[in-house]
């Protein structure tokens, strides 16, 4: 069986206590690899690898940085299929969408940030009578990254692309649940002789692992996505060390159909909002709320899409629904299930475990299930379940559909669809969510700020906020003029 191995100072290491954790493949519920069960020997000893790089990269022009990260999203891209296939076998997702979506995102991550490298530019500022202030950026440090299960690839490099562009170090942590890519990004960076030391990846638990990271004394910043729960413990492991920290967590995304919507266009889209990835996306769409005047209509066109849709082997290129990507995940998803029906909640479509054959018998499937019936204020609206699970609520008026949408106390993103401009900029300006698309969903350009309000996170990840929180702002004020 084989044995994923940390990536410390250009060099693979077992963990020191030599213990491991087993590693299933969702799609048949059998292990199929382990990965290290590293702890805080293993963090400091990454950290010592990482401060010993810290001096060399950090002091590198830009261009070399752009040139090492380019080479690592060449090589990405280069083993693209296998990657892919990697990431379907370990996560659950279709290889269709690890083709389409996390691993070409992944190599984009790390040619944009390489790019970003080059163009990022501190401010000065004139003041009268004075001279000027200008401010410095440097890097931070030794970084930590932690990252979750659900796009694994994807949001691992999201973090440690900026952070070495920025000019830091990293001790990196992918999810237990998803290690694999990150190992094969370790196998590709010793292939392409990136710098020993700069980048440093250690497997392990959350709460052994991670924490060790959190907590480590010398680790300046802490960038993590992951659950809102796990987000209240980093701030008491890292917060109270006053760490820089970019948190980015759980959501429960409002979908707001307006009557004069698209039609058409709006169901394509809201299918793949509520189901694309088993609904693990964090930008999912999980309360649709729809106007009274079309909600008949909707109901009946969307189940019967929906009730359509095949859950099948994630490793066949027709498949669109995969596995959801552990027992335990998906025994909370059938939990949350059951109390939507106490609740009250009339399940329209979906509702149960998918049992299939041979090999996938013991696999974690889930129909795609609608639930109606539920008004905003029950557990199932409130609380963040992360499958293919949705609600459907009706609003009469504007500012009903307003008020449910805000009706959590997340605030991650949103998605509203209308052909009315005036309206669309205005509920846009009245949803509390850090992001918000118009006819559109996961539309994203890398430039643009991302991150979320109330109980979703702290902090924005993409272009230059990145840039920008994983380096330190000096301000030097030069007198000349008095
Ligand atoms: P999780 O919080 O359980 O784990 C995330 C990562 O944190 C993993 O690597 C885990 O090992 C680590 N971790 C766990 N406990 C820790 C601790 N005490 N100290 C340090 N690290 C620790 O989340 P998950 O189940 O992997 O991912 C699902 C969650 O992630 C959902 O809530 C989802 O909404 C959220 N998410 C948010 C975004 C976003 O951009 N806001 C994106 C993707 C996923």
């Amino acid at each position: 069986m084989e044995r994923i191995l940390n990536y410390i100072d250009g060099k693979w290491c077992e963990p020191s206590e030599g213990k491991w954790i087993d590693n299933y493949q969702p799609a048949t519920g059998k292990v199929y690899s382990q990965i290290p069960d590293s702890g805080a020997d293993d963090v400091e000893k990454a950290y010592q690898a990482a401060r010993g790089a810290f001096k060399s990269w950090a002091g590198s022009k830009s261009n070399i940085r752009f040139k090492w990260l380019l080479k690592l999203s060449q090589a990405i891209e280069k083993n693209l299929e296998a990657y892919a296939a990697a990431e379907s076998k370990d996560n659950g997702k279709p290889v269709s969408l690890a083709t389409a979506v996390d691993i070409p995102r992944a190599v984009s991550n790390f040619e944009f940030f390489a790019a970003a490298a080059t163009q990022f530019a501190s401010e000065s500022h004139y003041t009268e009578g004075l001279g000027i202030n200008y401010t410095t950026r440097r890097p931070i440090g030794v970084v930590g990254c932690i990252s979750p299960w659900n796009l694994p690839l994807y949001l691992f490099s999201w973090k440690i692309a900026p952070a070495l562009a920025a000019g830091n170090t990293v001790v990196a942590k992918p999810s237990e649940i998803t290690p694999m890519t990150a190992y094969l990004l370790s196998k590709s960076a010793m292939e392409i002789g990136f710098p020993a030391g700069v980048l440093n990846i250690v497997h392990g638990l959350g709460a052994r692992a991670g924490d060790a990271i959190c907590r480590h004394p010398k680790i300046k910043a802490i960038s993590f996505t992951g659950g809102t729960e796990t987000g209240k413990r980093i701030v008491e492991s890292a917060g109270t060390q006053f760490k820089k920290l970019s948190l980015e967590l759980g959501g429960k995304n409002p979908n707001v159909i307006f009557a004069d919507c698209d039609f058409d266009d709006m169901l394509k889209v809201t299918l793949r909002s509520s189901f694309a990835n088993q609904g693990q996306i964090c930008l999912c769409g999980s309360r649709i709320l729809v106007e009274e005047s079309i909600a008949e209509k909707f109901i009946a066109a969307f189940t019967e899409k929906v009730s359509k849709m095949k859950v099948g082997d994630p490793a066949k290129p027709e498949t669109k629904m995969g596995a959801v990507v552990s027992k335990p995940h998906m025994e909370k998803i059938l939990s949350y299930i059951d109390l939507a029906k106490e609740e009250g909640g009339k399940v329209k479509c979906g509702g149960h475990q998918v049992k299939l054959e041979g090999d996938l018998a013991e696999g974690y499937y889930i129909a795609p299930t609608v639930i109606t019936g539920l008004d905003q204020t029950c557990r199932t609206n409130q609380e963040e379940i992360f499958g293919p699970v949705v609600t459907i609520d009706t609003f009469k008026t504007e500012a009903e559909a307003i008020e449910k949408a805000n009706a959590t106390t997340y605030g991650l993103a949103s998605t509203i669809w209308t052909a009315n401009l005036k309206r669309a900029h205005r509920v846009a300006g009245e949803i509390e969510a850090g992001i918000v698309w118009v006819n559109c969903w996961l539309e994203r350009d890398l430039r643009t700020p991302f991150g979320g309000i109330k109980s979703s996170g702290v902090g924005r990840e993409g272009g230059f906020e990145a840039m920008k929180f994983f380096t330190e702002p000096k301000n030097i004020c030069i007198n000349y003029e008095s």
